[in-house]
């Protein structure tokens, strides 16, 4: 069947609109993907019909509650095939995914001298929790560096990986960059030698069939709010056995199963590490976000994107002075670039009076911009909705702004 573009954008009505009196052209999505009605009304239906505080529950209002809310493990479990609903813990976010196994596995796996590889190519949430807890340990952090083209050089692994070498942290797909990272090949590379893997899938989760089991990942995390859910909610999957031996993050309400004076004892998984109410609304509401997600099949939405970013990638190539920072061969729906020496800023801000969202600056990847000795970038990303009408519009806009300078 031919992916229905506009039958997917009627979900999104906030994409309907005009802005400064110009059609809306929204190209943020990998900061954050609007929301489509079916979440929307996900939301609004438990506050109207059925809401109430979920666990432990003693009235119909919390019980329906509390099935939905499992029901969205239940889904999420599916989508990235885990091996057991009990290795899915909803947590805040991507970042609060990444905190919580870097003080967690840190706590109990992290001595002075352990090493902890970082990919170069990593947004700031997945560098600076490492940092804290090497500072925290006397750990040490090693960097795993990318080439000009956005490749991570993982035949660097070879000599990177020591003995001491407890666990390596990267992208799926990097933010800025765009590149697809090959996971299944670092994971392997690692595994033999005993170092676990931690994937920040914050970019990867919403643009391509991601497979727990058969990627062998020891975590993998992403937020709700970049794959059309709302914000606030995180999910960390982690393999039971390293969750088991993984002390809790934060102490609370849910994650203790027996508390007195003289000491407590924690909860089973996955709520041993979900201390206090979680946030209820969002993750039902996230679970709309799954469902369509699944029905418009995530290899469709993923040739969809990659057919928008074949085409803007050549209509950006053919501006003179742009440059482009990130031609990986196997690029995401992510395009970083910048023209001749014009400030991003005032590119994006011209671009917004022409009706056209992007993103600029660093993009929380200050050592991306470091490596190219650049302030920032413009950042254009896609998702399900984008159009290419929407890449027409852009590129007319931007080719304005060019002679405007
Ligand atoms: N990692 C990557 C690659 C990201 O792109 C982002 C957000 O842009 C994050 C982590 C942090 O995600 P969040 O702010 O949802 O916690």
């Amino acid at each position: 069947m031919p992916y229905d573009i506009e039958k997917i954008r009627s979900y999104f009505p906030i994409l309907n609109q005009q802005v400064y009196s110009k059609p809306f052209v929204y190209l943020d999505s990998a900061a954050s993907t609007q929301k489509p009605i079916q979440v929307l009304d996900a939301e609004k239906r438990l506050h109207n019909e059925y809401y109430g505080n979920i666990h432990r529950a003693a009235h119909y209002m919390a019980d329906k509650a509390t099935a939905d809310f499992e029901g969205v493990r239940d889904q999420i479990k599916e989508f990235i095939n885990a091996n057991s609903r009990e290795e899915i813990i909803f947590t805040k976010g991507t970042t609060e995914s990444v905190n919580l196994v870097a003080f967690s596995f840190g706590e109990k796996f992290i001595n002075e001298g352990d090493e902890i590889i970082v990919s170069e190519m990593e947004h700031h949430s997945n560098i600076v929790p490492w940092q804290l807890l090497a500072e925290r340990k006397k750990a040490v952090i090693k960097v795993l560096p990318f080439n000009d083209n956005g490749d991570l050089q993982i035949e660097k692994l070879d000599e990177l990986i020591t003995p001491n070498t407890k666990l390596l942290a990267v992208a799926h797909i990097s933010n800025v960059l765009g590149t697809v990272n090959p996971i299944t090949e670092i994971i392997s590379k690692a595994h033999q030698k005993n170092v676990a893997v931690f994937i920040d899938g914050a970019q990867g989760f919403q643009h391509t069939a991601v497979d727990v089991q058969k990627l062998d990942a020891d975590f993998y995390a992403f937020s709700a709010h970049k794959a059309y859910g709302p914000n606030g909610v995180g999910i960390l999957y982690g393999k039971k056995n390293w969750l088991n031996q993984m002390p809790p993050y934060q102490g609370g309400g849910e994650m203790i199963s027996e508390v007195s004076f003289s000491g407590t004892s924690f909860n089973d998984l996955p709520y041993k590490f979900e201390a206090g109410t979680p946030n209820i609304t969002s993750v039902i509401a996230f679970g709309a976000a799954l469902s369509l997600l699944k029905e418009t099949g995530i290899r469709n939405i993923a040739s969809w994107e990659n057919n928008i970013l074949q085409i803007a990638t050549s209509l950006l190539r053919e501006i003179k002075g742009i440059k482009i920072y990130g031609e990986a061969v196997q690029k995401s729906g992510v395009i970083s670039f910048n023209y001749k020496q014009i400030h991003p800023y005032d590119l994006g801000t011209l671009l917004d009076k022409m009706g056209i969202a992007v993103r600029t600056g660093h993009h929380c990847a200050d050592p991306v911009m470091q490596h190219y000795n650049i302030q920032g970038t413009v950042r254009i990303s896609f998702s399900m909705y984008t159009s290419e009408m929407d890449i027409t519009r852009f590129i007319n806009s931007l080719e304005r702004t060019i002679r405007m300078f």
